[in-house]
């Protein structure tokens, strides 16, 4: 970054910047004010392009960004942002929210940062301010608070620590989460009772928070349990600092040693702290010792948490440990649709068996997907489908696009028999009955368009058929799906198979 350049080098890269813009010369425009911005931190003086200098330069850049990325999501996306200024070499922009920011992150900046260099003639850094309601200000604050801790944004909790909407009524159980739901329900319907302590344990955005909350929330409204708490391991490390600095440890001990229920999540954060886990641990046996409920998460089982004291590693490990994985396809349409449900979208069904299909790693980026979409299908009025799903998922898809490189021409025609119940010499053979005829034409489109086969190589691979037979194929099935939505999601199961993710 060139922070103090010669005042003359300056302004003549300001006079080509403002010349370009006007398509013209060198000449500074009357239009383009540069300013001196006088900043309170600093002191010290430097050149900006004010605002209005900046929107033309703006304006600019988005009509060649728009004819990159076309109208919809220069519609959805760009428009909403504003140019704060350029100063030095960084562009300040503000968007409305972190959906933006992050969108724009993930999906836009190779392509923004290279018209800008087209524009201005030079690389310029962006940084993006999500809008306060301090509107006018040239430096928004870029205080974010939605950008902070992956956990921190719990809308709707309450006193006790809950989140309001993680309760089993909201939960789905499937392939992946049955043992772990059925030990909560348990634990639920006799807190202190039946396994204490619950240790559940499994990756990120697996469940494990939802399923511990709706325990919490059955233990008060069934077992009329007084005293739940639920927090977070960052939060009782914190709690007990701020205790052990005012001088009331007593407070905290009394506090927390008379919970008829205490769940402590992501119990891997007391890795290392020692007086925390002395602390727990103290608090562990009184609770242990009076029947009274403990339930703990984490991501990793007990004995591979590392900084964990022994003593602890012990006590975790002598109730009910449950882990939790992955869902599998079903679990995840059924999630899909629980949470369109709750929030009121219309999740058509081969839009979320499309979703299910393409992001697999977790339940929270599952949410995340249809969380965008939606924002992108009301932004734009644009009626959800499967489509529209592709285009705005792309991002999260990268996985699956990735898988989609190794896929083989076996894979496909295996796949395509184990949905169909026929056999691959079926698919490679001369029968043109309906039975074998429409498979083959399903395997073809397929392997063109996951495999990336060439028509010739598909005619070779399946019976040494001419290429125009392959051609014929991917056309017939291209136009059957314009008209049969079916289709799309006996390909789209298919296509699951292919990838291994289903038996
Ligand atoms: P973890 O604590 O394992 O990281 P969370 O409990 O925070 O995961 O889950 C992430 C998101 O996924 C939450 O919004 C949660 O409601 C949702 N979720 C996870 N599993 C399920 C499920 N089986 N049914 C409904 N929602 C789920
Ligand atoms: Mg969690």
């Amino acid at each position: 970054m060139n922070h103090q350049g010669d005042p003359g080098t300056e302004r003549r890269r300001w006079g080509e910047v403002c010349g370009k813009l006007r398509g013209g010369g060198g000449k500074l425009p009357m239009v383009t004010q540069v300013g001196e911005l006088f900043t309170g931190v600093n002191n010290f003086l430097t050149k900006v392009i004010g605002e209005g200098g900046v929107q033309r330069m703006w304006d600019q850049v988005l009509s060649e960004v728009a004819e990159k990325v076309g109208p919809i999501q220069t519609e959805t996306w760009l428009k909403p942002i504003r140019p704060l200024m350029l100063r030095e070499d960084i562009l300040h922009l503000e968007v409305p929210n972190a959906l933006f920011r992050d969108w724009l992150l993930e999906n836009i900046m190779p392509t923004l940062q290279e018209t800008l260099v087209n524009v201005l003639g030079h690389v310029v850094h962006i940084t993006f301010h999500i809008a306060t309601k301090k509107q006018g200000e040239l430096f928004p604050s870029t205080e974010e608070k939605e950008a902070g801790k992956p956990d921190a944004p719990r809308s709707t909790t309450k006193k006790n620590g809950l989140v309001v909407n993680y309760t089993f009524s909201t939960f789905i159980v499937g392939g992946g989460n049955q043992f772990a739901h059925a030990a909560a329900r348990a634990v639920a319907e006799g807190p202190g009772k039946n396994y204490n302590p619950l240790f559940i344990y499994g990756g990120v955005g697996l469940g494990k928070t939802h399923l511990i909350n709706a325990i919490g929330h059955e233990a008060i409204v069934k077992q009329g349990c007084k005293s739940v708490f639920y927090l977070s391991s960052e939060s009782f490390t914190n709690e007990l600092i701020s205790h052990l600095r005012r001088d009331r440890m007593d407070e905290f001990k009394s506090k927390f040693r008379q919970a008829d229920v205490l769940i402590l999540d992501d119990v891997q954060f007391l890795s290392g702290r020692e007086r925390t886990q002395e602390e727990f641990f103290h608090t562990f046996n009184t609770l242990h010792q009076s029947h009274k409920q403990i339930i703990l998460t984490s991501d990793k089982f007990p004995n591979e948490i590392d900084g964990l004291e022994e003593r602890l590693r012990n006590r975790f490990e002598s109730g009910l440990i449950a882990d939790i994985q992955p869902p599998d396809l079903e679990t995840r349409v059924a999630i899909l649709q629980k949470k369109a449900q709750l929030k009121r979208i219309p999740l058509p069904q081969e839009v979320a068996i499309f979703i299910a299909t393409h992001v697999t790693a977790n339940v929270r980026e599952l949410e995340g997907g249809l969380t965008k979409l939606e924002a992108f299908s009301s932004l734009t009025k644009n009626p959800i489908t499967v489509e529209l799903a592709h285009q705005v998922l792309q991002n999260l898809m990268k996985s699956g696009k990735e898988k989609e490189k190794d896929v083989s021409i076996e894979m496909v025609q295996k796949s395509v028999c184990k949905y169909f119940g026929i056999r691959v010499a079926d698919l490679t053979s001369k029968k043109r009955t309906q039975f074998v005829a429409f498979p083959r034409q399903v395997a073809m489109f397929l392997c063109r368009k996951l495999a990336g086969a060439s028509y010739p190589m598909i005619g070779v691979r399946f019976g040494g058929k001419d290429h125009t037979t392959a051609l014929y194929a991917c056309v017939a099935i291209e136009k059957r799906l314009k008209e049969e939505e079916e289709l799309r999601t006996v390909l789209v199961r298919i296509e699951h198979l292919v990838y291994g993710n289903e038996e």
